[in-house]
């Protein structure tokens, strides 16, 4: 149930909490009046995806006014970027109604637009699944559609999901209705939703709603935030067969690991190796290992070479410089 948007005078709120709390079995109790709130959600009604499609998007064709139902978009966002951070859950005995409370983070600022942490609302849910009525205090949420209400609903639909799944996985569901199957007579939905009856992925979700949207509203604006697949008609073994026919390789390359030393870790090195301290007197027998230690592959070579073409600016230069003789020098010492 969607309701007009009032302004936000404290009559016109009292107006708006009695519109969303009256029921055809009568009036709910404030939520603030109950105490019996709990985060064991074992017993939550199935509420599925339909369910909340059908409140977010409403069950009629589109509508300018369904559109802007697409900040569930956002929600979606709030959503999987975490931050509905407390849902609780309040049964109401003998009623065929249920209250979830929820403090959901804003978007990018710090804090809500009255400069609280969080955003605290409610919504209520039939024991169908079927949403009555939500509530967010911020500034688009008297009609209970705003994006902070659409994250609670996906986080509770991700909820009864994988409930659903970890008690069909343990072997306790046996008898249990299927939920979330989607039958012809409901012409909005696009086919083949079943979100209760897989595990919840969230990049599969955005990708059913998109092929949903592409197919019913390919004018739609939110087909433009939900990311195109790579390539979703290239079937896999296709790929697989592609990848490993040599004929489709255009070079190959080898990884090769080689570490290069500078001067000082080669004298460092070989002091540990041999238990050589500074004050020692350095035999010839111990130059002439030092000279065999100090041989350089080629591959060590062909690094040093590359990476030091440019000279003095590159700073591997310098380190493979120092403690060597240049080949001029070299030339003019033994000349
Ligand atoms: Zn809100």
């Amino acid at each position: 149930m969607k309701q007009a948007k009032l302004d936000d005078t404290a009559e016109d709120r009292n107006k708006l909490m009695e519109d969303k709390l009256r029921t055809n079995d009568g009036k709910l109790p404030d939520p603030k009046t109950l105490t019996a709130w709990t985060n064991n959600f074992s017993n939550i009604p199935e509420f599925t995806f339909g369910d909340l499609y059908n409140y977010l998007v409403g069950k009629e064709d589109y509508s300018e006014e369904n559109l802007r139902s697409f900040k569930s978009l956002l929600g979606f966002k709030l959503f999987r970027d975490g931050h509905v951070i407390d849902l609780k859950y309040c049964p109401l005995e003998k009623n065929n109604f249920c209250f979830f409370k929820f403090k959901v983070k804003p978007t990018e600022r710090a804090k809500t637009e009255d400069g609280q942490a969080t955003y605290n609302g409610f919504t209520i849910l039939k024991s169908s699944g079927e949403v009555h009525a939500a509530f967010c205090p911020c500034k688009g949420g008297s009609d209970g559609c705003c994006r902070h209400v659409a994250a609670v609903l996906f986080d509770l639909q991700a909820t009864v999901s994988n409930n659903l799944m970890s008690t069909c996985t343990s072997g306790k569901c046996e008898g249990r209705k299927e939920v979330g199957i989607v039958t012809e007579k409901d012409p909005v939905k696009p086919h083949n939703f079943q979100p209760g009856l897989s595990s919840f992925d969230s990049s599969s979700m955005r990708e059913k709603l998109r092929r949903g949207l592409q197919q019913l509203y390919p004018q739609s604006v939110a087909i433009h935030f939900l990311p195109k697949p790579e390539d979703p008609d290239t079937p896999e073994p296709l790929v697989k067969e592609h990848i490993t026919n040599d004929a489709n390789v255009e070079r190959f390359e080898t990884v090769e690991n080689v570490t290069v030393y500078t001067m000082k870790e080669y004298a460092n090195i070989f002091k540990c190796q041999n238990n050589i301290d500074n004050n020692m007197d350095i035999s010839e027998d111990i130059v002439e290992s030092f000279m065999k230690f100090l041989s350089v592959s080629e591959s060590q070579c062909d690094v040093i070479c590359s990476k030091t073409v440019h000279q003095g600016s590159s700073q591997l230069w310098f380190d493979q410089g120092s403690g060597r003789i240049t080949a001029s020098n070299f030339y003019r010492c033994a000349t």
